[in-house]
């Protein structure tokens, strides 16, 4: 069902604590942890607990768990110390656009330049 964990899902593994992470923050919906492979100074994975594939179907089925995730991206970019230097949130959605793990995640990318567009 909608929202429920996922055996072969890598980041629903993670939020059971059987792969390791490092964890950024975390609140009752919300879990942040650092990009294994990081693409700035500061690249942070920001996911909800519960289980969805993409941001489409999160904002469609959970649309208050869409904003309380946003909101802690920019909890963490805060706490980070890149919310004054700018930052980006991507959603990569769907494998033409590089979505590799399909359980929905923000990338928080801050602490270098950011140029527009990406390419
Ligand atoms: P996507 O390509 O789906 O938008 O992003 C998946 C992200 O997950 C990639 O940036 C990748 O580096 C990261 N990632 C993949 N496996 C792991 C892992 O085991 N631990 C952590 N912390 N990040 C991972
Ligand atoms: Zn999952």
């Amino acid at each position: 069902a909608a929202g429920e964990p996922q055996a072969d899902c890598l980041f629903c593994k993670i939020l059971a604590g059987d792969v390791p992470a490092t964890i950024v923050h975390e609140t009752k919906d919300v879990v942040a942890f650092r990009d294994i492979n990081p693409q700035a100074p500061t690249h942070i994975l920001v996911i909800p607990r519960a289980h969805y594939a993409n941001a489409g179907e999160l904002g469609a089925d959970a649309p208050e768990l869409a904003g309380a995730l946003l909101a802690e991206a920019a909890v963490i970019a805060t706490a980070e110390d890149i919310a004054d230097s700018g930052y980006r949130i991507v959603f990569n959605t769907g494998a033409g656009a590089g979505q590799t793990v399909f359980h929905v995640h923000a990338h928080l990318l801050g602490g270098r330049g950011l140029s527009w567009p990406p390419g």
